[in-house]
């Protein structure tokens, strides 16, 4: 089988991708090794463990490839302040939505969600989907990639994008090159009923061993859910894994300094180790890496598939605008056009999320006392915060049409 594009991932991100492209004549087959089924919705399920924190830029994108409604009408809870404070100082800081005239920071949105969504359009779309296809063999045949996957079927194409995530096999045998570096954390994370309502707000508390997050999320009524990740050492994490449910909510509620009481009850825990990944280059001839295929960072500002979402949707505009001229759309030329748009973008990211790291888990007592002089010096500063507010939202640097207002 042939087709113009094969975007080789159907998760958030190389789904985001295929609909931004479903308009633009390309014969795109987008392939994944899961079903690509979507289950019903069931508003009385548990929350699901993985979620993330939906910037105003990838809701943007959402509501323009039509697959927002479809989030909204299952499960998504907005917020509208942020607080962040260090356990181990007395610095904090304070962000409200209200600082930019804008109604929300963002939502979280399980990932099941998210994927449900986009899977949901893409079904109803012209595009090509092959689910239970996992790619095992890459390699080049004249102009085109030849793709074998699982039980030796074969798809061919003059352009490649890879979506398919943190171990992406399309980056491993295309044999492009990455800087990588354990965080030396892992990410428990889980869905928790707290005492006290969460007000709208994420919380982050950063702990001596890293970050711990409170996330709200849309309970029934009388109920108050987050979601949380908490990013700690592994021979911690392990610990706190091998707790009884009773233990762990009580361990989670101290080290949360009990701001929202009692953790009441937490759902089935996962434990993530976390590493930080950056492609040497997004692009090579008849190929471009996106989403975690091209970086992984650390959770603690929820940024990663915002990033990847901003990446999809960037390659996008760069083919659609190269298509219209009747340029190659496999040439490195035109495919440079996206790295050179978001590579600086994702890796000042990756770059400031790494300084937050340190700077918290540094124990000096000189940077403790910078950290907590630092904090309060920004949360005084309405410009400063307003520019972080920004960032936030997504909607700060070169943005693609798709997250313009
Ligand atoms: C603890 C934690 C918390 C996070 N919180 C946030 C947050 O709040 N906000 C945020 O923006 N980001 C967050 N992230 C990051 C976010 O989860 C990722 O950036 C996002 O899931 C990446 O999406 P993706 O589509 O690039 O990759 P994936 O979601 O990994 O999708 C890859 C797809 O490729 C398919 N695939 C893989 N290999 C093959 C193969 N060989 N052949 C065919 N198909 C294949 C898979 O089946 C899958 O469907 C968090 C991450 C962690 C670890």
């Amino acid at each position: 089988m042939r087709a113009d594009l094969i975007i080789v991932g159907a998760g958030m991100v190389g789904s985001t991708l295929a609909l931004a492209l479903e308009h633009s004549g390309l014969d795109i087959l987008i392939v994944d090794g899961s079903s690509l089924s979507v289950a019903p919705f069931d508003a009385q399920a548990a929350f699901e463990p993985r979620v993330s924190a939906l910037s105003m830029a990838s809701q943007r994108i959402l509501e323009r490839l039509g697959v927002w409604p479809g989030i909204a009408a299952r499960r998504a809870c907005p917020y509208g302040e942020m607080r962040v404070w260090d356990g181990s100082g007395t610095g904090s800081i304070h962000f409200a939505a209200a600082s930019v005239h804008a109604q929300t920071l963002g939502h979280i949105v399980e990932n099941r969600v998210v994927q449900d969504a986009l899977l949901e359009r893409l079904h109803d779309s012209q595009i090509g989907l092959l689910p239970g296809a996992r790619l095992e063999q890459l390699r080049r045949s004249g102009d085109d990639w030849l793709l074998t996957l699982t039980e030796g079927r074969q798809l061919r194409a003059p352009l490649l994008v890879a979506a398919d995530g943190a171990n992406s096999a399309v980056r491993r045998l295309a044999g492009c090159a990455t800087r990588e570096w354990d965080y030396l954390h892992h990410a428990i994370v889980t869905s928790v009923r707290c005492e006290r309502p969460h007000q709208a707000t994420a919380w982050q508390r950063f702990t001596d061993d890293g970050p711990l997050a409170f996330l709200p999320l849309a309970g029934p009524a009388g109920e108050h859910w987050c979601s949380i990740v908490w990013s700690t050492i592994p021979v911690e994490a392990e610990r706190l894994m091998a707790l009884d449910d009773e233990a762990f909510c009580a361990e989670l509620g101290k080290a949360f300094e009990s701001r929202r009481g009692k953790v009441l009850h937490a759902d089935r825990r996962l434990c993530i180790p976390l590493r930080q990944r950056h492609a040497k280059r997004y692009v090579e001839p008849g190929l471009a890496l996106i989403g975690d295929a091209a970086h992984t960072i650390h959770p603690l500002a929820g940024q990663g598939v915002n990033l990847g979402f901003l990446d999809a949707a960037v390659l996008a505009e760069v083919l659609l605008h190269a298509a219209m001229r009747g340029e190659s759309l496999s040439e490195e030329r035109v495919l440079s056009r996206y790295e050179r748009r978001r590579m600086p973008h994702n890796l000042a990211m990756m770059a400031a999320m790494e300084g937050f790291q340190r700077l918290f888990q540094a124990d000096p007592l000189p940077l403790r006392l910078l950290r907590n002089v630092g904090l309060d010096l920004v949360d005084g500063q309405a410009e400063a915060k307003a520019l972080f507010v920004r960032q936030a939202l997504g909607l700060a640097g070169d943005l693609p049409e798709l997250a313009r207002a």
